[in-house]
């Protein structure tokens, strides 16, 4: 609500072009657009100038890659990224792929980080990127970022993270981690759908990218078309709220989210998947044995919003790709599910999320029983 409110103004009082430098009306737009910056970039300790608006993350990501491999194409051609990452990261690697590009897909360890020494190793004279996500999408395993940082500045390498699920949750810094390019998303942090950012390093080095969409040369000529005033007032806002409830918000989901995993542990044979100690505050991704968890995610779902992986790729019924990667079998893949909290998520929808499993879980149980008992009879 906060939020909107803040977005409200754009759709009519302010309602001009934030590029129509000629008149008052271009001039309001464009102060709401440069306001937001600064909210955008304060939440990263970036300069205001590094910030590109993007309709959100997947294009921030395919800017980040895409717009190096091209521009980098006389250093090389090599890029290394994680098996892990979210398909917006992954498919624009295939996609490079199919260009000439060659991807090193570094596989993760079973708590779902990457190991430091592989990723050293993989780097060639021709290696241009290393990309790998802060934070992953459906386990909440949060990568040793300054320390891939560290590695990629020793190397001359530039490194991208796709922070969609660490910024507004978690401190993210850009000159603390060593970042040079990072996306991230407004819908991910209570703000509007359809706008994202991609930080771009303006020195220390200097970061270069060819556009993907050109035009009329918005954003330093990086990212061409009208800007979504509205939406990037929005996601200037949520930034400033993330940034400020930021502490006690990952706090009171820390408490949420154990109270939910201790909760479900009396379930039954459950257990976490991916790093413990090394994982956002609000994500749990919970395998369940020797229940049908396709099952129990239809049955649950009727109540609360859960997912078996991420939202982009729901569409499809395969096991996780981010679980398989951590070497979870296909089975257990397939019966993990995902719970995250967020700002508005109460002790009580816990408990009542609590209940609701461990019925379900009891009458699938009793519903397995019954059916051995059907199939020996
Ligand atoms: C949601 C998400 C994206 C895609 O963001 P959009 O703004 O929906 O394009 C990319 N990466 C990660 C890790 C995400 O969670």
């Amino acid at each position: 609500e906060r939020v909107m409110e803040a977005m409200l103004p754009y759709f009519t009082q302010y309602y001009g072009n934030a590029a129509s430098r000629g008149h008052v009306f271009g001039w309001q737009a464009n102060q709401g657009v440069e306001q937001a910056r600064k909210q955008v970039a304060l939440l990263i300790n970036a300069e205001p100038n590094e910030v590109i608006f993007t309709s959100g993350a997947t294009e921030a990501c395919n800017l980040a890659l895409k717009g190096v491999f091209e521009m980098y194409a006389g250093k090389g051609n090599h890029i290394i990224t994680a098996a892990t990452e979210h398909p917006a990261v992954l498919d624009t690697c295939r996609h490079i792929e199919k260009l000439g590009g060659d991807i090193t897909f570094l596989p993760v360890k079973h708590d779902g980080l990457i190991n430091l020494v592989d990723l050293e190793k993989a780097i060639k004279p021709k290696t241009v990127l290393v990309s790998v996500m802060y934070a992953n999408n459906e386990t909440g395993v949060i990568q040793p970022i300054k320390e891939i940082g560290i590695i990629c500045k020793k190397h001359g390498i530039l490194f991208f993270t796709d922070a969609t699920q660490a910024a507004g949750k978690i401190s993210v810094n850009v000159e603390v981690d060593k970042i040079d390019m990072m996306a991230f998303s407004a819908h991910k942090m209570y703000g509007p759908k359809g706008v994202g950012a991609l930080y771009v390093r303006r020195k220390n080095p200097r970061v270069r990218l060819a556009a993907l969409i050109d035009g009329g040369g918005h954003e330093r000529g990086i990212r061409s078309g009208t800007l979504n005033v509205p939406g990037i007032v929005g996601f200037g806002k949520a930034c400033e709220l993330g940034r400020i409830f930021m502490k006690e918000e990952s706090e009171r989901s820390r408490k949420l989210r154990d109270q939910l995993e201790t909760g479900l542990m009396l379930t039954g044979e459950v257990f976490i998947n991916g790093s413990i100690e090394h994982r956002l505050p609000n994500t749990s991704n919970i395998g369940f044995k020797n229940i049908d968890g396709e099952e129990l995610l239809i049955q649950a779902s009727k109540q609360i919003a859960l997912s078996a992986g991420s939202a982009c790729t729901s569409a499809t019924l395969e096991p996780s790709h981010v679980l398989l990667a951590l070497g979870i079998d296909e089975a257990v893949a397939g019966s993990s599910i995902r719970f995250s909290s967020g700002r508005f998520t109460t002790e009580q929808e816990i408990l009542y999320t609590i209940d609701l499993i461990k019925d379900l879980i009891d009458a699938l149980k009793g519903k397995l029983v019954a059916e051995e008992k059907w199939r020996n009879s």
